[in-house]
Order: C-alpha cells, then sequence, then structure tokens
C-alpha cells in the first residue's frame, strides 16, 4: 500500500448514512458470527512506540506502522477494524499539548484504515475508535455532562469526515460518561451504527461498580445496535460478563473483546501470555455466551485473531 492507496478505493470522504446502514446489516444479520480485530497498543509498543507517548501522533508520522498493523488484522480474517484513535479526544491529547489536533489526527486515522479496508477488498467495516476521555465525570470529577458531549461530538465528526463505516465506543467504566459519549456521535450522526463496550474488570462488575445487566439496559435504551465489554482480565471474567447481558436481554446484538489473559506485571509493563489456542476457546466460549461480534483486545496479535477466526469459522 502506497499513499496512491487512498486514491485508488472509493473517493475519500463520508460514507452516506444508508451504505452505513447496509453494511452493518450486511455484516451482523442474524446467525453471522463477525470476527473483530485485535490490540493496537500492543501492536504499536511492538513497533517502537514509547509508554506515554500518544499513539494517535503516529497516524501523521508513521502511517505505514499503522497500515501494516490493519493489515496484519485483515489478512487474519478481522471484519470489523479499529482506527488508531483510542485517546483520540481534546481531553486526551491535551496532555501532549495536542488539543487542537482533534480533527487532523482522527480523520487521518480514519482515511488510513479505510484505504487498507477498500484496497482488501471482502468488506471489513471501518470503525471509529473513541475511548474515554481521561478525565472523572462530575460530581466525583470536574467534567460536566455538556462538556464530555461536546469532546466525544467534535471526535466523531472527525471520525465520520474520514469515511468510517460506525462508531466504536469502548473501555468506559462510567455509565455517565459512555452516555455522553453515545450523544456526542448522535449529535453529528444520528443514524451511524454504534457499538458500545465498557470494561468490567472489577468482580464482574466496571471499575465505577456498573453491572452488566445495567450497561445492557441502559445502552440498548440509548439506541447503541451493539454492547458489550472489552479489556479486562480475559475471558474467566469476560464470558460471564457477556452471559448476564444476555439473560436480561435477549435480542440485542453482543460483543466481546477480550484481554489475552490475565494481565502479569512485568518490569512495571503489562504482560499477556494466553496463547493463540487459548483465545480459539475463548472465541467458542462467548459465543456460546451470546456474543456475535467477537475480537481480542490487549496482548492479542493477527495470530491470536487468525486462530479465533479458524475456530469460529468466519476465516475463508
Ligand atoms: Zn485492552
Amino acid at each position: 500500500m502506497t499513499d496512491d492507496g487512498i486514491a485508488q478505493g472509493s473517493a475519500p470522504g463520508p460514507v452516506p448514512p444508508v451504505v452505513q446502514r447496509a453494511r452493518w446489516e450486511a455484516a451482523v444479520h442474524a446467525g453471522a458470527t463477525t470476527l473483530a480485530d485485535g490490540a493496537m497498543g500492543t501492536m504499536l509498543f511492538a513497533s517502537g512506540l514509547q509508554f506515554g507517548d500518544p499513539p494517535e501522533i503516529w497516524n501523521l508520522t508513521q502511517p505505514d506502522v499503522i497500515r501494516r498493523i490493519h493489515r496484519g488484522y485483515l489478512d487474519a480474517g478481522s471484519r470489523v477494524l479499529l482506527t488508531n484513535t483510542f485517546g483520540g479526544n481534546r481531553l486526551r491529547l491535551s496532555l501532549h499539548g495536542n488539543e487542537s489536533r482533534v480533527a487532523e489526527l482522527n480523520q487521518m486515522a480514519a482515511l488510513i484504515l479505510r484505504a487498507e479496508v477498500d484496497a482488501a477488498g471482502g468488506g471489513a467495516l471501518v470503525a471509529g475508535d473513541i475511548g474515554p476521555s481521561g478525565s472523572i465525570m462530575m460530581p466525583i470529577g470536574t467534567l460536566d455532562f455538556g462538556e464530555a458531549v461536546d469532546v466525544f461530538a467534535e471526535q466523531a465528526a472527525a471520525l465520520v469526515a474520514g469515511g468510517v463505516d460506525l462508531i466504536w465506543i469502548e473501555t468506559m467504566s462510567d455509565l455517565e460518561e459512555i452516555h455522553a459519549a453515545v450523544s456526542g456521535v448522535r449529535q453529528v450522526a444520528p443514524s451511524i451504527p454504534l457499538i458500545t463496550t465498557m470494561t468490567f474488570d472489577t468482580r464482574g462488575h466496571t471499575m465505577m461498580g456498573v453491572t452488566p445487566e445495567r450497561a445492557v439496559h441502559a445502552l440498548a435504551a440509548w439506541g447503541a445496535d451493539a454492547i458489550g465489554g472489552n479489556c479486562g482480565n480475559g475471558p474467566d471474567e469476560l464470558i460471564p460478563v457477556v452471559a448476564k447481558m444476555r439473560a436480561v436481554e435477549p435480542d440485542v446484538v453482543l460483543v466481546g473483546k477480550s484481554n489475552a489473559g490475565m494481565p502479569e506485571l512485568v518490569d512495571m509493563k503489562a504482560v499477556y501470555r494466553a496463547a493463540p489456542e487459548a483465545m480459539a476457546a475463548y472465541a467458542i466460549d462467548i459465543r456460546e455466551a451470546g456474543a456475535s461480534i467477537i475480537g481480542a483486545c490487549c496482548g492479542s496479535t493477527p495470530l491470536h485473531l487468525a486462530a479465533m477466526g479458524r475456530a469460529l469459522g468466519t476465516s475463508a
């Protein structure tokens, strides 16, 4: 893939809402299992990103590395891939003085993934990734709901401008904050398909004490198209979370994106040790629990996703 790739695919720019919706329906039709992608951060660190550096800058400075990571997951069979924009909101970017670059960084990330997906053919979906604001909501923290909505709306608008098919809000712990994110997305893209996943890493609850049942009810009521869990302490904690969601919401599309096992701290870094075979077994188990969009999070690589795709029968 060269720079020409962006021009060779469909013309860069927003995907029309009816096309976004049609692609979504085709991917998640009844009975279908869809393989999502794996870790971005893990792959970036393996490519030389230093801890503390903002990964979103690499969309501009190292676009070939980002492309190669996306291509690895496409080749592994992933059919929903996330842009490199987890921390691409102005509050997190402000930690490095990049708060004025939200539009540029998110739009470029979307263009990069759009170009890779189009070049690969096969109709994978480009998901605009939105992670937490990095600030704590009032009254415990200082972030007010209206400002949070603005922050997420700004990021979502840039992702849509860059040509995403859907938005994926992930790794949230606070129901108020994910509500603000859903509202922000809906402000700028009222009908875009929306996946929402929270992190249930505290005895099956989020860090802020949200249960799977409460999360799935609230997010369904707010109009999310798919709901689930990502990151956290590995499959053993995430599989019951999905099962609990399924028990109270029989019809919603459920999502599981587990870390590659329980993180272990080695030299002050989190290390994940689950082998591809273990993640393949997880993929089967979480589908049985009710998930139909299945991927992996921290510690996973294209090798894990390929094994999962083979186990699920989603690989070509
Ligand atoms: Zn993770």
